[in-house]
């Protein structure tokens, strides 16, 4: 281990939830697979093959460099989408490199069709309507000049998509919010094949959705978080589980993180452990010290709430988690030692420590967690 804590993704946890995910949803739809914010903080590099060999043919990115990396390691024929941020300047080698994007302003459509007439080569565009969302998409007021617009310049682009998102699909407070978005989408596209435009593909779902609002998987859904195998939200997992017979979660983990014991050592009664004064030793006590901390994504809300599991113990996290360290009360443990393995997160023999259970102790999101694993941990693929 050449960093202090190690990621290792398993890869038949992959292989089993897009298995799962095939299977749930509709015959017909495309899974794309939603890798950004370095595929939830598991590592692009990793995930995306280990996804193909699950049969995942199409990638969504946020931006440019996203897109960049996940061609560095994926199959040719993959397809790639870029949701969000591209520079006009580098427009060029996303048309070049065929992979779609999503258009949402006149700037980025006027530049990709410049661009596109300059190379001589197609623009794959997802014309992205706004919904109700209010964050990116075409709103309805310019829907006659965007056709138009689009109607003018079509031997350079291919209609690859016309998409939106919903606001909010994992809590059932957004369900009015929801519904109506897909109606207005539904009327959309269909002024759109008035006008004689003819998307290839419809999507608008991303996990939450798809779950909750199975109408809602059209050609394509985007899915995230369901794949590396957490749920949006615990109520679409309560949506999900009170209509099936086996009770069981069907999704399984993919990451451990996990580190080694650094130092062990004995601290006396009556002594503050950590900065300040949050941990005062009741009586004497032996600890071990754990290289990671805030900087690496192990939150400072998990000070003195935080359990670690060391040789199939659960151990608490006393005093506050600094920078580049977190400290436990062994004082009650056998057997502990320098070089001890440390699970941060995932299994452990009989114990697991799931990010949802973690994320919760720590006020975070499951995907604000993941993503916030730093991108220079070191990153496995085990086969279990
Ligand atoms: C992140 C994202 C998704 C995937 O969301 P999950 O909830 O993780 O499935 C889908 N669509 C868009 C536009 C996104 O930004």
């Amino acid at each position: 281990m050449n960093t202090p804590s190690v990621i290792e993704l398993s890869n038949e946890s992959i292989q089993h939830n897009i298995h799962f995910l095939r299977k749930f949803i509709k015959k017909g739809t495309l899974i794309s697979s939603v890798v950004k914010g370095n595929a939830y903080g598991h590592g692009i590099e990793l995930y995306v093959p280990a996804a193909e060999e699950a049969g995942i043919i199409h990638f969504s990115v946020f931006s440019i460099d996203e897109a960049k990396r996940v061609c560095q390691v994926k199959s040719p024929e993959t397809e790639v989408m870029i949701m969000g941020w591209i520079p006009c300047c580098e427009i060029d080698w996303v048309i070049a490199n065929d992979i779609s994007f999503w258009v949402f302003d006149f700037e980025r459509l006027d530049c990709a069709i410049t661009k596109a007439k300059e190379l001589g080569k197609k623009a794959l565009l997802h014309i992205e309507l706004e919904t109700g969302m209010n964050r990116t998409g075409f709103d309805l007021v310019f829907l006659r000049e965007l056709i138009k617009v689009l109607n003018e310049s079509k031997d350079h682009y291919v209609l690859k998509g016309l998409c939106t998102h919903f606001a909010g699909a994992e809590s059932i407070a957004n369900h009015v919010r929801v519904q109506r978005q897909f109606k207005i989408f539904k009327r959309l596209h269909k002024v759109f094949l008035e006008n004689d435009l003819h998307p290839e593909r419809l999507h608008a779902a991303s996990s939450a959705a798809t779950i909750t609002y199975p109408n809602t998987q059209l050609d394509m859904v985007r899915i995230g978080i369901l794949q590396y195998g957490y749920w949006p939200s615990s109520e679409t997992f309560i949506h999900y589980i009170s209509r099936r017979k086996r009770k069981t979660d069907p999704i399984k983990r993919i990451i451990t993180w996990k580190s080694r014991v650094m130092v062990v050592k004995e601290v006396k009664q009556g002594s503050f452990v950590s900065y300040g004064t949050t941990y005062l030793a009741t009586e004497d006590k032996r600890i071990a010290v754990i290289p990671t901390g805030y900087s690496h994504g192990y939150s400072r809300t998990l000070s003195n709430t935080g359990r670690v599991l060391i040789n199939e113990q659960r151990i608490a996290v006393i005093g506050m988690v600094n920078m580049n360290m977190l400290i436990v009360d062994i004082t009650y443990c056998t057997d502990i030692k320098q070089g001890d393995e440390v699970v941060l997160i995932g299994r452990q023999g009989e114990l697991d420590i799931s990010v949802s259970s973690f994320s919760e102790l720590s006020d975070q999101l499951n995907y604000e967690l993941l993503v916030r694993l730093p991108s220079s941990i070191e990153r496995k693929l085990i086969q279990q």
